[in-house]
């Protein structure tokens, strides 16, 4: 935009001085009409005098020519005879407007003559063939007693200034539809434009503004901090960037970012500053507010690279895990995570890596403490960047919940044995793994032997205190990889994995002997129990559960009928 302003300044100056001519010319041309000599005009005619003025106009460029009162030419200047001549057309004396111009225009300067032979002045635009714009004045030349001798035309190209004006429009256009606030300040410090937003905010009107000095409008302090320094230096001819908070009328504080384009003048030395001023106060406070939300979120933030250490995370990590900020940015996000994740852990980083973002992966971290956080991660890879941008919660409790809702479903809450339909999913389970690999199967029923009686003598606490003491007594015997749930009242069910039909006999043995050595301790005195024991092995005929549970059940049956305390098989 400097650019232009100097060339328009340019062309204005010319336009001035070519006026100071056009005024010399027409006080010459007056000095005509009005010769002080009286004797010598009257021998003079206006060709003569016209003559005299030939060295004078054709001195200029702009484009001068008479006609007399028969419209047709006296005298052309040299820029007109040159500008006629590049439209391909001779300029003479004796000429008629219709000899030269299009047809149309030739009847309407017939009409501009007619009237300034009147003793009209006319100003008016004209259009060249050769497109160029002229601002045409056409006016009477008249001797000193009023008679109108001739018609004197004076046109001036102003294509170029047509065009700087427009491009200016333009301009002007575009400052006063931003919302910045714009100005252009001169070597004084003084106000030489401004937009309609800077005078918004700064509740000013305009030609109280122009004209005034910057340091005024800022206050002296601002000024002396930021103004003048910032203006010395792009006057300078650098251009300067600064931000300031400022106070302006009815908004407050607002966050103001200022940069100052030195504007040149043709002799490459600034002679304007621009400022274009934004307010970028809703941007500060949209960060200082996404800032506030990094810091007091409960969920944590982090930024890792593709190395895996994290580079920037908020403090939420730090309420979580119990490590410090400094702490997790000498790890990975693999570091934290326990080894029995490890696998999973790799599998996502590669697919990270390769640009996949990922929601809701869950993995277990230890945090400072030793404990265990469950965390479910959102990540989202920047391949640019090579980092990934993680949002990432402390599932921990809700994991536990489900731990314990899983547990609810599967033991029984007395003795924390499995549930009778837990037990009967894993034993079907159980039961396929050794249809597959073939090996030996034993399903065991185990019931206690009048209990009713426990019951019934020591109450109801001291029978609950039976079973769980016999539960973990079972536990206790059988091996890790065997099955045992709690069928009912006081029934149990026990599956043995990769057995005989000897070894089975001998833990069923064995279990009546160590719940017979089972002693609960009540108010009175000690009790004890004994079990009966019914069990089967697997065939190749048991295809479902059912029967293998039937069959233990019914050895059972015998056991009871037996005497009690002992154990059947079928
Ligand atoms: P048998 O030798 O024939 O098995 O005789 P029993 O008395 O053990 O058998 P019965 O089926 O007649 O009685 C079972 C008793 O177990 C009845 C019931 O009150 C008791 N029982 C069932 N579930 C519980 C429990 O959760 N706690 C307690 N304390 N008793 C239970
Ligand atoms: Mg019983
Ligand atoms: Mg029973």
């Amino acid at each position: 935009m400097g650019e232009k302003l100097s060339t328009i300044q340019t062309l204005q100056t010319q336009l001035s001085q070519a006026n100071e001519k056009i005024a010399q010319l027409e006080a010459t041309l007056h000095t005509l009409n009005q010769p002080e000599d009286r004797e010598h005009r009257s021998q003079t005619t206006l060709q003569d005098n016209i003559s005299n003025l030939l060295s004078l106009i054709n001195s200029t460029e702009d484009i001068i020519w008479f006609v007399d009162r028969n419209k047709q030419i006296l005298l052309a200047n040299k820029a007109t005879i040159s500008e006629f001549k590049e439209q391909g057309i001779k300029i003479e004396p004796g000429m008629f407007s219709t000899d030269f111009l299009p047809e149309k225009q030739a009847d309407y300067y017939d009409q501009v003559f007619e009237s300034a032979l009147r003793g009209k002045t006319l100003h008016l635009n004209h259009t060249g063939t050769n497109k160029k714009e002229y601002a045409v004045t056409v006016q009477p030349v008249k001797k000193n007693d009023d008679e109108i001798i001739g018609v004197s035309v004076f046109a001036r190209d102003i294509t170029k200034i047509h065009q700087l004006q427009e491009e200016l429009r333009h301009h002007e256009k575009i400052i006063a539809s931003t919302p910045n606030l714009v100005a252009l300040i001169d070597r004084d410090f003084n106000y030489r434009i401004v937009n309609d937003a800077y005078l918004a905010a700064f509740k000013r009107k305009r030609e109280n503004l122009l004209g005034t000095n910057l340091r005024s409008l800022m206050g002296e302090k601002h000024f002396r901090q930021y103004s003048e320094p910032h203006l010395k230096k792009a006057f300078s001819g650098e251009i300067v960037y600064f931000d300031t908070w400022m106070s302006l009328p009815n908004q407050g504080q607002r966050f103001l970012s200022i940069p100052y384009h030195p504007v040149h003048s043709q002799d490459l030395k600034p002679k304007y500053i621009a400022i274009n001023v934004r307010d970028n106060t809703d941007l500060i406070q949209a960060e200082s507010d996404r800032q506030r939300i990094f810091e007091v979120s409960l969920d944590m933030f982090c930024v890792f690279g593709f190395d895996g250490h994290f580079k920037d995370l908020n403090p939420a990590w730090t309420r979580t895990l119990g490590w410090s900020i400094d702490e997790l940015k000498e790890k990975t996000w693999m570091d934290i995570a326990i080894p029995e994740d490890r696998d999973s852990n790799l599998a996502i980083s590669e697919r990270l890596l390769q640009g996949e973002s990922i929601i809701g992966f869950e993995n277990r971290c230890l945090s400072k403490n030793g404990s265990i956080k469950w965390l479910a991660w959102s990540s989202y890879p920047d391949l640019e960047q090579q980092q990934i941008f993680s949002t990432v919660r402390d599932i921990t409790t809700r994991k536990r919940m489900e731990e314990e809702l899983l547990q609810m479903a599967t033991t029984d809450p007395l003795t924390g044995a499995s549930n009778r339909r837990h037990f009967i999913d894993q034993a079907t389970t159980e039961l396929k793994r050794s249809r597959r690999s073939g090996s030996q199967m034993a399903v065991i029923m185990l019931d206690i032997d009048h209990f009713k009686m426990v019951n019934d003598n020591y109450g109801h606490g001291i029978g609950d205190e039976v079973l769980k003491r016999l539960v973990d007594c079972c536990q206790q015997e059988l091996r890790a990889t065997d099955i045992f749930g709690r069928f009912g009242g006081e029934e149990f069910a026990a599956i043995l994995v990769d057995t005989d039909k000897k070894f089975t006999l001998e833990i069923c043995k064995r279990l009546i002997k160590q719940i017979a050595k089972l002693k609960i301790r009540t108010a009175q005195e000690q009790v004890s129990v004994t079990i009966s024991l019914g069990f089967t092995m697997h065939s190749a005929d048991d295809i479902s559960i059912d029967s293998l549970l039937k069959r233990a059940d019914d050895a059972l049956y015998k056991a009871k009928n037996a005497g009690r305390n002992q154990v059947v098989s079928l």
